[in-house]
């Protein structure tokens, strides 16, 4: 049996080497470096192809497929959301990714995505905030104190200079553990014991719970002026996280508007609700924050552009690091139309 040709084998990023790879570049250079690739992404959003993504729904979650191509890489990213996972000591969002040549359609790279989300979800926050939130916020309230919280807490201090988090979650567990995960991470780290506390001084407030639900984590008065609002735990029809009244005196910033109408916070409100696009934000076509008193409100779902700026970002900084296995993964016969000839070769 001959050897696979060099195109055939895979990169293939594990946890492990996903993990060894963050390590060696350093936690919050990979976020900033990240949040540089999606804004750049952001900037050409023109070129790419789009979709709101392919989702599965169930009773108890979402299994997604989020494609994306710029014309000469592909990408896309399978990726699950299970709010109950957590109770039963699963995560509630895993992923993988694959990013292919667009003029062979042959795999460039498969990797790992669930780390990889959590990185690029934070970056895509951090970026968004830098160009929404006031200037000069220091202080960032963090509801949802699970499996992203630290990541956004981390993207927040590295990208938009936060210097303290005020953390809440309904499971005082949850906020033990991210309190002492950021220990040491040079945050100042306050944890609260209600939502409303937590938010106490802050002119950023992130909101990342999971649930399968029109929940209020922020209801209409909390919600002062000036704020600005990182809303990602709404991604899904039927799972909100903030009261429409906050939604109708907020400036709404969307990632994809086809999606977020249907995932974000905004599907509680009419078909026609004005929102802006965050990439004409960026490229100066609309305007981002105008006033002091303004509340912003990013309606983060998470959108294919951001996991393709990753996986191409992950792809880049693997060079010379050996941070990944070459995977068999494409039937390459000597002779293309001989597939069969090379199966029973094998036999
Ligand atoms: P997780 O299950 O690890 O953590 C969620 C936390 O929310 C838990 O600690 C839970 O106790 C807490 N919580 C639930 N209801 C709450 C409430 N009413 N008030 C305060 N805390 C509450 O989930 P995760 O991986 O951290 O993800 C958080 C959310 O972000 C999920 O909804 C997920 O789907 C979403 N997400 C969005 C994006 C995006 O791009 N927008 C990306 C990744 C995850």
């Amino acid at each position: 049996m001959t050897a696979p040709s060099r195109l055939a084998l895979v990169p293939f990023v594990s946890v492990a080497n996903m993990m060894r790879l963050v390590h060696h570049i350093g936690l919050e250079r990979v976020l900033v470096e990240l949040a540089a690739e999606v804004e750049a992404d952001f900037r050409r959003w023109p070129e790419f192809d789009k979709t709101p993504r392919v989702a599965s729904h169930s009773a108890v979650g979402v299994i997604e497929l989020m494609p994306t191509s710029d014309g000469e890489t592909y990408g896309f990213k399978y990726v699950n959301g299970h709010p109950k996972n957590m109770r039963e000591g699963l995560q509630t969002v895993t992923a993988f990714g694959l990013l292919a040549d667009v003029a062979t359609g042959y795999p460039l790279l498969l990797s790992e995505m669930t780390l990889l989300t959590a990185l690029r979800t934070a970056a895509t926050s951090a970026m968004a905030a830098k160009w929404l939130a006031p200037k000069g916020a220091r202080v960032m309230a963090l509801i949802g104190n699970g499996a992203q919280s630290e990541f956004q807490a981390l993207a927040f201090k590295a990208i938009c200079g936060i210097a303290e988090v005020r953390l809440y979650d309904i499971d005082p567990a949850a906020t033990a553990k991210c309190a002492a995960n950021l220990a040491g991470s040079g945050l100042r780290v306050v944890p609260c014991r209600s939502a409303e506390a937590a938010i106490e001084g802050a002119q950023i407030i992130t909101t990342c719970t999971a649930d399968k639900a029109y929940a209020t984590i922020l209801s209409d008065n909390m919600v002062g002026a000036g704020v600005h609002l990182n809303a990602i735990g709404g991604d899904c029809p039927g799972k909100t996280e903030l009261a429409p009244g906050i939604l109708a005196r907020s400036s709404v910033f969307v990632e994809y508007p086809d999606q977020t109408r249907i995932e974000g916070e905004i599907q509680q409100m009419p078909a026609d609700f004005p929102v802006t696009e965050l990439w004409q934000v960026i490229t100066g076509q609309a305007p981002g924050r105008q006033s002091a008193a303004q509340v912003t409100l990013f309606d983060g779902v998470g959108f294919a552009i951001e996991d393709f700026a990753a996986l191409r970002y992950v792809l880049g900084r693997l060079k010379g690091t050996g941070f990944y296995d070459e995977l068999d993964m494409i039937a390459d016969p000597d002779e293309p139309r001989d597939l069969y000839g090379m199966l029973m070769r094998a036999g």
